[in-house]
């Protein structure tokens, strides 16, 4: 595969951007080689700078649930910009989204738009703060809600496979009040939820964790959380910043039956645009100004380009038979895929799914939490990824990512992954 101009740029990007990148894992630093540079893209496919095309896996990391430049959102998008790009004043199409999400989200009565989902995790956690007059948070081992400084101490994601331990420019001051814990482990989680010398203002989850790779729920623990919280009057909120409108239009919350305090939505809800947002329970939200105290604000918040693009984007989700679709595609991969695994690698990889979410890894398993998916071989991730990237598949370039299902894959695509799956992983095994 010639990747000239790719690397032309990057020579280029890296005189002038850290590292040639604006987010870390674009670099494909974990999987040993250089990024190539996206120019283009359609429906299931991106496109390089040198006219080399993928069967795209990553979605932009979860927001393509329809596929790229879908017609609807291309629309809303098109129709809009000829009406101007930013006000800084309200608009109609933030209600419009706002009533989208509201009602595929009971426990969502007032929703906040932001511009990342970083933003609306940081809010999130101020707000919690700000309600119950308590400090501390609790955040879960491997979970990632965001580059907040409360929220970088054993996170997952980049954080993992960069191999920083949480990072250098967070005061010890702010992560003192952060205690992060294991994922799916109830006992530490009563033991700790209950430590009264702790003064906890919120737990912060994943309720299906997306950033050590993608990694389930154990059968009750979010029951459990929520059960302990609201005993103990400590705010839940669910980072559904991946899983929002990705397992089901009401989301994790909705997928397990168990509803938090708030909600912090972003990818999927701005259709390709920079949105995020959080929400919950009026009485919780009535204390953001300007109704309440807690300050939080943004120049670009409720952008009218973002707004429909995330309103076309949810439209189209509501279609009837929407998530039944993805499922079928989802769970049939993935069934071809565990079976490759087993023919080549037997005993060697673990694959978790939920939905249209996916993580092979290279461990026995299983993989439940933080200590089990850093087992993973990351070394083998990272020569499947690059055998998979020189074949036309487009994976995520670090092992504990999520790999997406989109609606615009075709059964075509899908078998191409799988031709090339058992091609890298027969290279694996030799
Ligand atoms: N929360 C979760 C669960 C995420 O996966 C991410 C990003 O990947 C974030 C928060 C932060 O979102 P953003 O990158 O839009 O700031």
């Amino acid at each position: 595969m010639n990747t000239k101009r790719s690397q032309e740029l990057f020579a280029k990007a890296c005189r002038h951007i850290p590292g040639g990148v604006n987010s870390p894992v674009r670099a494909c630093k974990s999987v040993g080689c250089d990024p190539v540079f996206i120019e283009r893209a359609a429906g299931s496919k991106v496109y390089d700078a040198d006219g080399n095309e993928y069967v795209d896996f990553v979605c932009s990391w979860g927001p393509m649930i329809l596929g790229h430049n879908h017609p609807a959102v291309v629309a809303a998008i098109r129709e809009t910009l000829e009406s101007g790009t930013s006000f800084g004043a309200p608009t109609s199409k933030e209600i419009e989204l706002a009533e989208l999400v509201t009602s595929a989200l009971p426990a969502v009565e007032k929703v906040r738009f932001v511009s990342s989902g970083t933003e609306a995790t940081m809010s999130a956690v101020r707000l919690a703060r700000g309600f119950t007059g308590r400090s501390k948070v609790i955040k879960f081992d491997g979970c990632y809600h965001g580059h907040a400084d409360s929220f970088l101490i054993k996170a997952g994601s980049g954080v993992v496979t960069l191999g920083i331990p949480g990072s250098p420019g967070v005061p010890e001051d702010i992560v003192k009040n952060t205690i992060s814990i294991p994922y799916n482990d109830p006992a530490t989680l009563e033991k700790t939820l209950r430590d009264d010398k702790l003064d906890i203002a919120c737990v912060i989850v994943e309720p299906v964790a997306g950033n050590m790779g993608v990694v389930a729920p154990a059968p009750g623990f979010l029951a459990t959380l929520r059960q302990l919280t609201a005993e103990l009057g400590i705010v839940l909120i669910f980072d559904e910043v991946i899983t929002g409108f990705r397992l089901s239009l009401g989301g994790a919350q909705e997928y397990y039956g168990v509803q938090p305090d708030l909600t912090c939505l972003g990818k999927v809800i701005g259709g390709g645009l920079p949105v995020g947002a959080y929400g919950g329970k009026k009485e919780i939200m009535d204390h953001i100004a300007p109704d309440g105290p807690v300050y939080q604000a943004g120049t670009l918040s409720g952008n009218p380009l973002a707004m429909a693009a995330g309103a076309a984007t949810l439209r189209e989700l509501a279609q009837p038979g929407f998530y039944e679709q993805l499922e079928t595609k989802a769970a049939g991969f993935a069934g071809e895929l565990a079976a490759l695994a087993d023919k080549y690698l037997p005993g060697q990889t673990t694959l978790n799914r939920v939905g249209s979410m996916m993580t092979t890894f290279f461990t026995p398993g299983p993989v439940t939490d933080h200590a089990s998916a850093t087992r993973s071989d990351t070394d083998r991730y990272a020569a499947h990824y690059r055998n998979m990237r020189s074949q036309g598949i487009w994976l995520a370039p670090a092992q504990f990512e999520a790999a997406f299902i989109s609606a615009a894959q075709s059964e075509a695509d899908l078998a191409l992954a799988l031709e090339k799956t058992e091609w890298s992983f027969k290279q694996l095994a030799a």
